[in-house]
């Protein structure tokens, strides 16, 4: 069968690969479509520490299942699902707490294991979600829960105010979450068409921070009193800091933004404000559940949300275009069969 292999940084091909046989417990999903994000872009180019090569990427994957062999009759051959691409080892300090989405020992499918771009792959049964959904909608559960993690690690009820911090694939989920839950949702960008998607995701204000100061808009927004929780889903200094700056005293930060340098902080505010500073990693089978249950609802812009649709043939090509200009696409899906 076909897959998609990067042998090294920056080389990608089609390769013909043996087909994948499920063992007990398992199911053999036929691959339909796989979106791919910007941790793909950075394992196409090198710069992912945690994969090594060669590697088959693709962890946002919508498959239909062709042999169950996990006795559930709920995933009889035919069933759509989206699958988790995440691994717990069950024993680290995380899985030991119930919090396995921070598995010390994770390894996510198409990084630190082959992934899903490819015409089969096996995966066990506990790590799919069937759903009444399209296969579009299905390859967007696995990157909208990583936002939807973040609002639950925020307690976000219906009574607060949330400010994303970056309006990309993981901050459109947070202000997609943040809305279905009900909060007053501000969308932060320097980019109008994604501020423009993430009022339809549900945002009720968004803030343009090349053409607006964030800090004000915030303030007059919140009546001087700052949103009670912050999400940033950027990872740059400023961003990391000013998440503290702007949030309400005793409100909750939320960082899922990977920062690539160290960020110096005032740290007088973490006291003074008395805040729960919080980390996101990855997401919880109940984030995947509320995911599709948000997307089942259609209260998600699917076609604004992904950018294009692309065969497996012309993937390596755009993988390249891509490495080059890293602004010109937004989400790419790959339609397998
Ligand atoms: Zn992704
Ligand atoms: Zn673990």
């Amino acid at each position: 069968m076909k897959a998609l292999v990067m042998r090294q940084p920056g080389q990608a091909s089609i390769e013909s690969i043996a087909k994948p046989e499920a063992d007990d417990g398992e199911l053999l999903l036929k691959v339909r479509m796989v979106g791919l994000c910007g941790s793909d872009l950075n394992s196409f180019r090198g710069s992912n520490p945690l994969v090594s090569f060669p590697r088959i990427p693709g962890h946002e994957i919508a498959g239909t299942v062709t042999e169950n062999k996990s006795g559930n009759p709920v995933l009889e051959p035919g069933t759509n699902v989206a699958v988790s691409p995440y691994s717990s080892c069950g024993k680290c300090a995380a899985c030991r707490r119930g919090r396995s989405n921070a598995c010390q020992f994770n390894q996510t499918l198409g990084v630190q294991r082959d992934g899903a771009l490819t015409e089969y792959i096996t995966v066990p049964a506990t790590r799919v979600y069937p759903a009444k959904l399209g296969l579009k909608e299905l390859c967007l559960v696995e990157p909208l829960t990583v936002g939807f993690h973040a609002v639950a690690r925020g307690r976000v009820t219906p009574d607060d105010v949330v400010a994303v911090f970056g309006c990309g694939g993981v901050g459109l989920g947070a202000v997609a979450a943040a809305s279905f839950q009900g909060a007053k949702t501000i969308a932060i960008d320097i980019d109008n068409d994604k501020l423009g998607v993430a009022a339809k995701a549900g945002a009720v204000h968004t803030i343009n921070a090349r053409q607006e100061s964030v800090p004000e808009r915030l303030a007059e927004i919140t009546n001087g009193l700052g949103p009670d929780v912050v999400v940033e889903a950027i990872g740059s200094p400023e961003t990391f800091r000013s998440a503290i700056e702007v949030v309400a005293f005793t409100g909750r930060v939320v960082y899922i933004g990977y920062a690539k340098q160290p960020v110096a902080y005032e740290t007088r505010l973490f006291v003074q404000k008395e805040l729960d500073i919080m980390g996101s990693r990855n997401a919880m089978p109940e984030d995947f559940c509320r995911v599709i249950q948000m997307l089942e609802h259609q209260r998600f812009p699917v076609d604004d949300a992904i950018t294009r649709i692309i065969t497996m043939e012309q993937t390596p090509d755009i993988l390249r275009a891509w490495q080059e200009n890293p602004a010109a696409f937004t989400k790419i899906v790959v339609a397998v069969d």
